[in-house]
């Protein structure tokens, strides 16, 4: 499904991804863990195409299609789904407009006809409810005013009703209560473990992949991914720290 070798990216002329390489297959969940300042922020960035990301070696291939050829908005389009650490505040705008204007013009990409307003909400009342989100919540400005586990909660409906082949989470853990972690878990499990899709994981902890068991656990410090296992790599890490498993 996704294909990085050697990619290099550079961030304000900064070069911070330095020869990384990972191949995900469909139906694998993969994590990213390492220390602060690491690039796995970046790593996200680069793969969705935010601006300010230079790639300046290296390849990525999406369900065989070169990445970097492709807009943000194809990427997205392509079923590429990204969720950041920090999701942005969206005034005026609901949760429910958004959603359905971003499902309908990805719809529209691939020459499928919008979705009616019932057909819509049915699938957004379905997703919300996967999420435990209040139909009300929906309907207010996407993020204003919300607490981080809302934020994150929301993340994971726009995520569900997308219905994207590969989820690169970012840090979808942090901020979260205990009850919102394992609604979050759940609902990435509900939604993306399928065979037919694949998870990457960002995130410091340990913790999140109690709910969302991972297949591969990286390790990225410094750029690159230097160290690669199963599920236990993680539970090693929390007991030795970074360093005490890179060194
Ligand atoms: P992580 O998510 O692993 O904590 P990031 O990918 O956010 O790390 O950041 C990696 C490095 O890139 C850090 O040293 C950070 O300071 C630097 N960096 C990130 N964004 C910028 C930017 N816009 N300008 C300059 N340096 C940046
Ligand atoms: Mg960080
Ligand atoms: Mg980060």
């Amino acid at each position: 499904m996704l294909t990085i070798e050697n990619l290099h990216a550079s961030v304000a002329d900064k070069p911070i991804l330095k020869g990384l390489n990972l191949s995900i297959n469909a139906g694998e969940i993969h994590a990213i863990m390492g220390p602060n300042g690491a690039g796995k922020s970046t790593t996200g960035y680069v793969l969705g195409g935010r601006p300010g990301y230079e790639v300046t070696q290296g390849s990525a291939t999406f369900g065989g299609q070169d990445l970097f050829e492709l807009e943000p908005h194809e990427r997205a389009a392509a079923g590429l789904f990204l969720g950041f650490q920090y999701p942005v505040e969206i005034p005026g705008v609901s949760n429910l407009q958004f959603l359905r204007e971003a499902l309908n013009s990805q719809r529209k990409f691939h020459d499928l006809p919008p979705l009616s307003g019932g057909e819509f909400l049915k699938l957004a009342k379905e997703k919300a409810a996967l999420l435990k989100m209040d139909m009300e919540m929906m309907k207010r400005p996407v993020n204003v005013g919300f607490s981080g586990g809302e934020k994150k909660r929301a993340e994971m409906v726009q995520m569900g009703i997308l219905n994207p082949k590969l989820a690169i989470l970012d840090e979808t853990d942090s901020g979260l209560d205990i009850d919102a972690l394992r609604i979050c878990g759940e609902g990435i499990n509900a939604i993306m473990r399928k065979p037919d899709k694949a998870v990457l994981l960002i995130t410091h902890y340990q913790r999140l992949l109690d709910y969302v068991k991972p297949d591969f656990v990286h390790v990225l410090a410094d750029g690159r991914i230097v160290k690669s296992g199963g599920p236990e790599l993680a539970l090693e890490l929390e007991e030795a720290g970074y360093e005490g498993v890179v060194a």
